[in-house]
């Protein structure tokens, strides 16, 4: 039996190995916890008058985080946003989850169902040229909803549960493909991109998958375990099985590569110069061109749907 090596006393479940150390499940609990603290308060993600929107999705990474920030801070202001994003045999059990897990944590939950408040759903994509590019469409649409619900309940900032494999695909994609733009996007907090709009703050950034698979697991928390029909083929699942294969033996070279990338992107961030945006004709958001991708997309769907 190999012994925790924080208590001392419990059997240990799992090896967290970047830190040298075998953790019982009280003790795995906790070290998620602190880590998430530490990780907030390193890149000054919150400060007490915030009013925290977390979205959720009902995967293990947005569970997971609205649980442990709920613990991490019983008294700040959390409230949840779900997005009912319509899509068939997915999106009902994703709603279940999260309306579940918010009863259970006492926390405030807004829901926004897209076929309801749009008249669309991220299923109509598949008659549109974006077909081929689901995940990157509904990517598009939640980013929008995301900001205006977190606005609508007077949130100032939003926080998503992106982990860290997702950071180092969304990274390696965009610096193999040269996508200098997104990629100075990829950081742990991004301020509003006009007044009134929310901050983002990424706190799982540190998190690698299967660290938030264990919180959910031994917090036994509800979790949307169906895969989204869209999933299937994503390139982003491609690049992080191949990253993933890269660091199966040196897991402390994850943490090297991410904080090389977040120090790249600083250094890109100053000098690039920040894009001209302008307020979209339909919604206010920003643009680059007068309408914003979201509107552009939302248009496109309707008006092949009629
Ligand atoms: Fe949207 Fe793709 Fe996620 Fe499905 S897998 S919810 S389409 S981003
Ligand atoms: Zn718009």
């Amino acid at each position: 039996m190999v012994i925790c090596s924080r208590c001392k006393s419990n059997e240990a479940i799992t090896r967290i190995a970047y830190a040298k150390m075998n953790l019982c499940i009280e003790c795995f609990k906790k070290f998620y916890v602190n880590k998430l603290k530490k990780t907030i308060e390193e890149y000054h993600m919150i400060n007490g008058e915030d009013i925290v929107a977390v979205a959720v999705s009902g995967g293990k990474d947005s569970v997971a985080l609205l649980h442990a920030l709920r613990n991490a801070y019983p008294k700040l202001e959390v409230k949840a946003i779900h997005i009912n994003l319509g899509i068939e045999g997915y999106s009902k059990h994703s709603q279940e989850k999260v309306e579940e897990l918010a009863k259970q944590l006492d926390v405030e939950l807004h829901i926004v169902d897209i076929r309801k408040e749009i008249g669309i759903s991220i299923d109509d994509f598949k008659k549109t040229k974006f077909k081929g590019k689901m995940c990157s469409v509904c990517g598009t649409v939640k980013r929008h909803i995301m900001d205006e619900a977190a606005m609508n309940i007077g949130a100032n900032t939003l926080a998503t549960g992106h982990n860290m494999d997702d950071f180092m695909t969304f990274m390696a994609k965009n610096f193999i493909t040269r996508q200098w733009n997104q990629l100075v996007k990829l950081k742990p907090v991004v301020p509003p991109l006009m007044s009134g709009m929310p901050k983002k703050i990424r706190p799982l950034i540190k998190f690698p998958a299967e660290e938030n698979m264990l919180y959910c697991y031994y917090t036994k928390i509800p979790v949307n375990e169906v895969e989204c029909p869209h999933s299937k083929g994503a390139k982003t699942l491609e690049v992080m099985k191949i990253l993933n294969e890269l660091f199966k033996d040196e897991p402390n070279m994850k943490y090297q590569v991410l904080g090389s990338f977040l120090n790249l992107i600083s250094l890109l961030e100053d000098a690039m110069k920040e894009e001209g945006v302008i307020p979209c004709r339909k919604c206010g958001f920003p643009s680059k061109d007068g309408l914003c991708s979201y509107c552009k997309r939302i248009e496109l769907v309707k008006s092949i749907s009629k």
